[in-house]
């Protein structure tokens, strides 16, 4: 892009620039960075595909942030928390096959109710495997057994979880898969009486 001639003059040169806009979102004002590249000399503003995706991405991101659901990289922070690839994540989750690549870039933003299940499953341990039960990867080798000890050992300390919310039972991944209870066995808090 650099030194590249403006269509409009034909003498002067472009140059990569990203202004605040000020966008009106339902009743609020959103700060969106958009960057475009602007002639030297005559001032004209050409706009390629790739700086329309930019630009496009970043508003999404503010919108987000307007609507109170998780940003891209939110999202993406919760998948790999989860240890699920973008199409697992898509094929549990729902949202069509490319759905979580869309999310994580900030290309498309998520409904109301999908953030919703995408916090829970985050927050509440036992429901991702509930909800791969009821997805196309119930059969998957992955999630048969010890997924659950997989993700809980690294990502989730019940013994911490406790102390902050006392009064909760809290889950523990069992060492024997038991398809009744999906591989937990209900504990509760030293702490919660
Ligand atoms: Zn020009």
């Amino acid at each position: 892009m650099l030194n590249h001639t403006c269509v409009m003059c034909d003498e002067g040169l472009l140059i990569k620039k990203t202004v605040i806009d000020n966008v009106d979102f339902k009743g609020q004002v959103l700060k969106v960075p958009n960057t475009h590249l602007e002639c030297n000399l005559c001032g004209c503003i050409e706009l390629d595909n790739e700086y329309m995706k930019v630009n496009n991405r970043a508003l999404n991101i503010e919108k987000k942030k307007a609507l109170d659901l998780f940003t891209g990289s939110e999202i993406k922070e919760i998948r790999e928390g989860l240890r699920l690839s973008q199409t697992e994540a898509s094929a549990i989750f729902g949202g069509g096959k490319v759905a979580f690549s869309k999310y994580e870039n900030d290309d498309v933003i998520q409904s109301k109710s999908m953030n919703t299940l995408i916090g829970a499953a985050n927050r509440i341990p036992d429901l991702l495997p509930y909800l791969v039960s009821q997805s196309s990867l119930s059969t998957s080798p992955k999630f048969q057994g010890d997924y659950e000890d997989v993700y809980l050992e690294e990502d989730f300390n019940p013994l911490v979880e406790c102390k902050n919310r006392p009064s909760i039972f809290v889950v523990e991944a069992s060492q024997e898969f038991d398809s009744g209870t999906n591989g937990y066995t209900e504990l509760q808090c030293d702490d919660a009486a």
